[in-house]
This record gives C-alpha cells, structure tokens and sequence, in this order.
C-alpha cells in the first residue's frame, strides 16, 4: 500500500552539484560519488549575498517532471558536518507552464524548507513543510491563491547549505532520500470500505426482497392452484351426487331420484296434500324394435323418447324411468283432464318425432290421480291398470283411473 521514491547512489537522478560563483560569489562546492554516497564539499565563503553550495538531483528534463503530491513523508540517510551552524534546506521545483519556460531554471515554482540537520544520520520530516519561498512568489508576480506548494510536476530536488556563517569547510554526506506515501489515503480507503458495506447492504436486501417476492407469487399460484382443484371436486360432487339419482340412459330420475323428491315433498309440506297428476307410460312393441332393429337402436330410441317428453313438461314436472321402457311422470298441481290434454300434446310429439332407421314409436298411458294424503303406491298402481287398459284398447292411447 506504500509507494516510495528514493534517491541513492543506487537511483542517482544525474546529481550534480552547484554554488554561488554563478551569482558573482566565491563559494566552491565539489561531488564525490561513491558506491554508498554523494559526498559534497562546500567552501562557503563570503561575495555573494546568500552563499551556498547546493547538490541537485535531476527528475525530469524539459518540463516533464515527478508527481510528488502522493507523498507524505521523505526519510534522509545524510551526515552533516560543519564549524559553525548546522542549517540545511531541501529545495523542490516544479514545472508550471502557467509560469515556467523550459530552459530558465528560476521560472519553475521553487517550493522550499530550511532546518537543522539533526545529529543522528537518519530523520524523517513531513512534506507538507515544504512552502513556496517567498523570493519566487514576489520575482513572478503570483497572485495570492497561487501562492500554495505545488509538487505534481518537481523536476529537480535540491540539498542545499542554509543560513550559516561563511568562511567554513561544510561536508554533506547524503546516502539516500526516501518519499513515501500511501497508494490509496486513509480516507479514501475508509470511504471506499463504507461505500462497499453500503452496497453489499443493499444487494443484500434487494435480493432478500426479490426472495420474498418469489415466494409470495408461488404460494399465491399455489393457492390459486387450491382453489381450482376445490372447484373440481365440488363439481364432481355434485356430478356424483347427480349420478346417484339420474338414469344415464335417459337422464330421467331413477327410483332413487324418485324416493328423493318425494321425501323433499314430504319435508316441505309435512305431507302431499295437493292435488298431482299420476301418469305410468310404456313403450309400444319396444321389444320388436330390440328384436328388428338391435339394442343399441333400442337404447337410442329410449333416449329421444325421454328428449322428447323433457321439451313438453313443465320444470316442476318429474319424469322417472320406472324400468326398461316404462316411465312414470309426476304433474304436481294438476287435475287429471289437464293431464291427459298434456299427453295428447306429447303423443302428437312423438308422432312428429324422427326416429333411428325411419321407425314410428308410439307409448300408452295410463293417467290417476294422487288425492291429498292418499299413498302414492295406490297411486301409481292404479295408473299402471290404466295404462293395462290402454294397452288392451289398442296402444298409443290415454285412458284415465
Ligand atoms: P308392449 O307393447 O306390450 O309393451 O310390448 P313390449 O314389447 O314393449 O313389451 P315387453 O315387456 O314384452 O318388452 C320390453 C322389452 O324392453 C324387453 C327388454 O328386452 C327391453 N328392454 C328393457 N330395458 C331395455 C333397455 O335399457 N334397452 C333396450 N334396448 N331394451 C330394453
Ligand atoms: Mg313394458
Ligand atoms: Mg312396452
């Protein structure tokens, strides 16, 4: 996580040194180069009005320099030794097209900071003590919010002797020049590991969120599912309860459909005290037909019979197949001369009707009366001597108890 720069005899940066015979002065400095070392000579003497001997480190050339602004520290490995004062300065310059020309040396922002050269080789300062010095703000004319430390661009990096008398050997013995910084700041990193706790968060509970959601629209599909499968099973509840009571050939009650309508009668009013029309049918020749024709053409023509006795009566009217080709039909509310105008109607019907194989069909009917109170077993074994009668008459005919 540490990024470091370190300039050594290792990563020399082209060192060289300098002094003040530039500006007029009579300082000389001298470089020693040695495999652990650059070792600097200064004889600082008294011309020039700032004296010194500097050791520059080269970074970058043409404007092209080294982005300092990450590091926090710089660690020196030096030994200083002088008579008088132990005052040192770190100079760093950085290249700013806005105020630096290639070429011209003092254009560049020149950021700097003078101590003592403390007595242990080793000592680590911070970087943000590096300012820029005040000469150069005032030679360039930088206005105030300029005025801030810049190192994004230091193309040279400079060791220089501070403010110290004159006429003195100084030797600087620099080993190495660490910076070090970190690659990701703390706060960053912090802000960086919430942002993700954030987002995990987030994910997490999304994703929760959808989980529920899934599971509600199964157990909703499920209960969906539920409530079809209820509705089948009542439905075939019904159907069976139908079955139970229906005749499946005709769709006539059975006699068990028969006993259950009575019952119901029976439970509504207490006991059958209206008047209802009693009718015991048969078939004529039905036999012959099986015979002649096959029991299948039979069974169809039982079927239409009822299909046609079905379209004539009223709803409250119940049709039962007694048993083979004989039906009985309960009239509730009705006199015996409306019931056989009723069976005339319904043997005109039958006479209209297309029968299997072009076979004309007739029945007979034997019609009673079920008086109030009066069992309904007389009743029906009066109307089956009618419908005797009936047959003994000639058939396709009504005669009444
Ligand atoms: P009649 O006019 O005197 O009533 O003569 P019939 O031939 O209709 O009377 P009979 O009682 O001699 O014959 C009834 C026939 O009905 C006998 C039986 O085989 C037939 N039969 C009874 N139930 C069914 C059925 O469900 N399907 C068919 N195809 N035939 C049936
Ligand atoms: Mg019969
Ligand atoms: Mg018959």
């Amino acid at each position: 996580m540490t990024r470091v720069l370190e300039i050594s005899p290792r990563h020399p940066y082209g060192a060289t040194v300098t002094d003040d015979r530039h500006e007029n002065g009579n300082s000389v400095a001298s470089l020693v180069p040695t495999a652990d070392a650059f070792i600097m000579g200064c004889a600082l003497r008294a011309g020039y009005a700032w004296p010194f001997c500097k050791l520059q480190f080269h970074l970058g050339q043409a404007g092209k320099g080294v982005d300092f602004s990450q590091f926090d520290s710089v660690t020196f490995d030096m030994r200083y030794a002088g008579e008088a004062g132990r005052k040192i300065r770190l100079h760093m310059t950085n290249f700013e097209p806005e105020f630096s020309t290639v070429g011209d040396w003092n254009s560049q922002r020149y950021n700097s900071v003078e101590f003592d050269a403390p007595a242990q080789a080793t000592f680590t300062i911070p970087v943000n003590v590096v300012r820029t010095a005040d000469w150069w703000i005032t030679a360039h004319d930088v206005p105030l919010e300029k005025t801030y430390t810049r190192l994004d661009n230091v193309t040279a990096l400079e060791i220089s002797t501070g403010s110290v008398p004159p006429g003195q050997s100084i030797t600087i013995d620099v080993r190495s020049i660490e910076f070090r910084g970190k690659w990701i700041s703390k706060t960053r990193l912090l802000t960086w590991l919430v942002g993700a706790w954030i987002g995990c968060g987030l994910l997490g509970l999304s994703l929760s969120l959808l989980h529920v959601r899934s599971s509600l629209s199964a157990t909703n599909a499920r209960l969906e599912l539920l409530a079809a499968v209820n509705k089948a099973l009542q439905l075939e509840a019904r159907d069976l309860a139908n079955q139970a009571h229906t005749d499946p050939l005709t769709g006539a009650l059975n006699r068990q459909g028969l006993r259950e309508v009575l019952m119901k009668r029976l439970h509504v009013a207490g006991h059958v005290d209206e008047e209802m029309a009693v009718v015991f049918m048969d078939l004529d020749h039905f036999k012959r037909i099986n015979d002649q024709h096959g029991h299948d053409a039979g069974d169809e023509v039982l079927r239409r019979f009822a299909a046609v006795i079905r379209g004539e009566i009223r709803s409250s009217d119940k049709l039962v197949r007694w048993g083979g080709e004989e039906f009985l039909l309960l009239s509730p509310e009705t006199d015996v001369p409306h019931a056989v105008s009723m069976l005339d109607k319904l043997r005109a019907a039958l006479a209209k009707q297309e029968w299997p194989q072009g076979l004309r069909v007739t029945s007979s009917f034997g019609v009673t009366s079920l008086k109030p109170e009066e069992d309904i077993g007389a009743a029906i074994k009066r109307a089956d001597g009618a419908l005797y009668l009936a047959k003994a008459n000639g058939r396709n005919r009504v005669e009444i108890a």
